[in-house]
């Protein structure tokens, strides 16, 4: 599947961490730091761990209203402030490759943070059905979750002042 096929339209904005990290998190009781034999997905920079880095798994509510549906999953984040490892989400417009070849489970919402549809594809057509919610789709932001494990991957919606 060539790299184009994933490239994000400019009006969409991909966003890591809809809500911030409590400075807490590290210490909460619905945290773990761990070092995984594998590498993970970091939601923070949208990068894949290296083996042998330490992270926190941690308990992440993504929702700024309320909602019947508001939860909190799973998300991995480096226990080191990361930022400095990668690009930005959306900096080269691409969907992250954290979030390629994985069955991601698409969930629209309206403007009450109601559920409106919802969607389980994989890769570009992840990202085309991310469109159609958007444009007129009724959806006025999208959460994504990696399907098997039900771990926040992202948030989609329209960039402010966009088309
Ligand atoms: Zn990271």
């Amino acid at each position: 599947m060539s790299d184009e096929s994933f490239a994000i339209p400019t009006w969409m904005k991909w966003q890591a961490l809809p809500v911030p990290l409590d400075p807490s998190f590290a210490s909460a009781a619905t945290s773990r730091k761990m070092t995984p034999a594998v590498s993970v997905p970091c939601r923070r920079c949208l990068h894949h761990t290296v083996q042998g880095q330490e992270v926190i798994l941690l308990s992440y509510d993504p929702f700024l209203g309320d909602s019947p549906y508001r939860s909190r999953s799973p998300i991995f984040v480096h226990a080191e402030d990361c930022r400095e490892y990668g690009a930005a989400p959306n900096e080269d417009n691409r969907m992250p490759l954290q979030q390629r070849s994985k069955l991601l489970s698409i969930r629209g919402f309206d403007e009450h943070n109601m559920m409106v549809r919802a969607e389980l594809l994989e890769d570009a057509k992840a990202l085309r059905m991310c469109e159609e919610m958007l444009v007129g789709g009724g959806c006025e932001y999208i959460h994504i979750h990696y399907a098997r494990y039900g771990c926040f991957a992202v948030k989609v919606e329209r960039q402010a002042g966009g088309e």
